[in-house]
């Protein structure tokens, strides 16, 4: 996987979730970790990351197709994946944390403060801000936090009728 320095400063591209799942798959092989059938799984559903999931909502997931899986299973893959700096975890003061597997370098994030729901705004200039930090601090970037909060669209439709009325 050969990636430029600017990709892992900032890129909003998802990558297809295949594609992302094979990429962890052989990250683990060539570093000699062992890819018990849990971990397979919990590989997939963090190559597509779909909503940033929580540690508990890949468990959920994970416990369904193997009921003898624990939650210190899920944490001790996402450590490891994280060591590797194959997973990105979003730390929040009040909430769990939620991670993205499928694009593991710092990125903006757009979160519902109702639904906590996660997504990824469509914008393209993050690239440039942390260029234009970089030019005009004279650090030499290693990170960054770019989150947006705010009510979303389905949030916002029940927000407007509380009591079933529509105004
Ligand atoms: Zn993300
Ligand atoms: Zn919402």
């Amino acid at each position: 996987m050969i990636l430029s320095k600017d990709r892992k400063l900032s890129s909003n591209a998802a990558v297809d979730p295949q594609t992302r799942f094979e990429e962890l798959v052989e990250r683990l092989r060539e570093t000699g970790h062992r890819l018990t059938p849990q971990r397979v799984a919990l590989l997939r559903l963090l190559a597509a990351s779909d909503g940033h999931p929580s540690a508990s909502d890949l468990y959920d997931e994970l416990h369904a197709q193997f009921p003898t899986t624990s939650l210190g299973t899920v944490y001790k893959t996402l450590d490891l994946l994280k060591g590797l700096d194959e997973v990105l975890e979003l730390g929040f003061s009040h909430d769990d944390n939620r991670y993205d597997g499928n694009n593991p370098y710092p990125h903006p994030h757009l979160i519902c403060v109702r639904c906590r729901k996660i997504i990824h705004p469509d914008v393209s200039m993050a690239q440039d801000l942390v260029q234009q930090v970089a030019r005009q601090s004279g650090y030499q970037i290693v990170s960054h936090r770019l989150d947006f909060s705010g009510v979303c669209p389905d949030c916002q439709r029940h927000q407007q009728s509380p009591n079933g009325s529509e105004t």
